[in-house]
């Protein structure tokens, strides 16, 4: 087992895995930048070390700091959390270089699942379900007029390197699709660097359902159930849960099984996320993350299992803590992301929290790095907190949600609360009848 895990991360995910450290009794090492000098990762931290100026660029993705942190330090081990450096496999291959374990999986998973065409390529052929499309990038428009045919309209061009909603162009007919390659494609070279593109059929009322799979990189891998997170906006997830309302059991255990065979299959180590969308009874795979979600507690939730222990136990050799037919699910489970942003505009909103308290009670966790007092940087994402709850059943989890939300206080600030208490009052939620598109259209109805 590790003696010292650097977490090169910030906020509440930096806490989240400091945690599990020291559950674990491992010592941790908090990195930040000198916007973060007062935040609680450094607090809590055993040891900590300033890596840069705040813009990200200088600090939290400044591989030579971090390298140079573990160095000081004696750490062992990294753990990169979520964004930043999580999906950057030459950050996989520096540390190993430097004989220090990256707490995630190998950089030729990360590579493969970080190129979408090769994904998508990878996941069919393990026997994934994907969404039908060209084969590979498509070059000519006579060859993306041949394909689009074939699977017919509406067809979506996306980016291979693609992230973010980035670079995704519908087509509705063949007098669409020559501009919409074209932009497609500029747009993807703009932001990327890369202007491959491919296509696929355009679903048009899908739900985003993902699967969690923790592998032990020897072969074995196990899945903890889906988690639902239709309701987003600007492909950013706001609300997620687990299980999904629209998956029956058979359903359930269907695609976990295909999925934790084929993470198996790849030898995938530790903890992974396949995204699929899920129309009509069908699931199509978008991606794979290849690294713990922020939304990773609503399984914890349902399945008692600390991912991030896991995760540990992986990357250290230790292997998985149990086997699939030892995962057993539990309730319902439910994550609201807090932001520091106008509720319905969802403009950012840095400043001072005056007053911030957490709702308690059973089956409540709140997960955050602020407190009151606590001045927001501009210069990171604007998540402040997740609010997760867990009942026996889906309509005790929302009635114990309503209960948590109205005790939750954020002042000085605009946070997104007043947002969750409409939507656990709106009655498609509550019947969790909601597809990608729902939160979008609300938002554009209500206001
Ligand atoms: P990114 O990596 O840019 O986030 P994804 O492939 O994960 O790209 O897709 C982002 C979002 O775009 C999905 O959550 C979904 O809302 C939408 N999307 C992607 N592919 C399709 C598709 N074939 N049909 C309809 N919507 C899609």
């Amino acid at each position: 087992m590790f003696q010292k895990i650097l977490i090169a991360n910030r906020g509440e995910i930096a806490l989240r895995i400091l945690r599990a450290c020291k559950e674990l009794g491992i010592s941790t090492v908090a990195v930040h930048s000198t916007a973060d000098a007062d935040a609680m990762h450094v607090r809590l931290a055993d040891e900590s070390v300033c890596i840069g100026p705040p813009p990200s660029r200088d600090s939290y993705l400044n591989i030579h700091q971090i390298l140079a942190a573990c160095e000081i330090t004696g750490a062992d081990a990294v753990h990169p959390g979520y964004g930043f450096l999580s999906e950057n496999a030459k950050f996989a291959e520096i540390l190993a270089a430097h004989n220090l374990t990256f707490i995630g999986p190998s950089a030729e998973h990360i590579r493969i699942m970080g190129d979408k065409i090769e994904a998508k390529r990878t996941a069919k052929r393990l026997g994934i379900p994907v969404v039908p499309g060209s084969e590979g990038a498509v070059q000519e428009e006579h060859e993306a007029k041949r394909v689009a045919a074939e699977i017919g309209y509406p067809v979506l061009i996306k980016a291979s390197a693609g992230g973010g909603g980035r670079g995704m162009k519908v087509a509705r007919s063949e007098a669409d699709l020559a501009a919409a390659l074209s932009t497609a494609r500029s747009e993807a070279g703009a932001a990327f660097g890369d202007d491959a593109v491919y296509i696929e059929k355009y679903l048009e009322k899908p739900r985003h359902i993902e699967v969690q799979v923790m592998g032990d990189g020897a072969g074995n891998a196990i899945h903890l159930g889906e988690r639902d997170c239709s309701l987003q906006r600007r492909h950013q997830k706001v609300w997620e849960e687990a299980n999904s309302p629209a998956l029956n059991p058979e359903q359930r255990l269907r695609i976990g099984k295909i999925v934790a065979k084929a993470a198996a299959g790849l030898g995938y180590s530790g903890a992974g996320t396949v995204e699929f969308l899920y129309e009509n009874g069908e699931f199509y795979f978008i991606e794979m993350n290849t690294r713990l979600q922020v939304e990773h507690p609503v399984t914890e939730a349902i399945t008692g299992i600390d991912l991030v222990h896991e995760q540990i136990r992986v990357a250290s050799g230790s292997g998985l803590s149990l086997t699939q037919e030892e995962v057993r699910f539990q309730g319902h489970a439910i994550e609201c992301r807090i932001n520091a942003e106008d509720p319905y505009t969802f403009v950012p909103s840095p400043g001072t929290i005056t007053h911030f308290h957490t709702p308690g009670g059973l089956g409540v966790r709140v997960d955050s790095g602020v407190y009151s007092g606590y001045r927001i940087p501009p210069y990171y994402d604007s998540l402040i907190g997740k609010l997760i709850v867990h009942g026996r059943n889906r309509v005790e989890c929302m009635m114990r949600l309503r209960r948590a939300l109205d005790e939750f206080v954020v002042d000085g600030i605009n946070s997104t609360l007043p947002l969750f208490r409409e939507l656990v009052g709106n009655i498609d939620v509550a019947n969790g009848d909601y597809d990608i598109h729902w939160l979008e259209n609300y938002l554009a109805e209500s206001r």
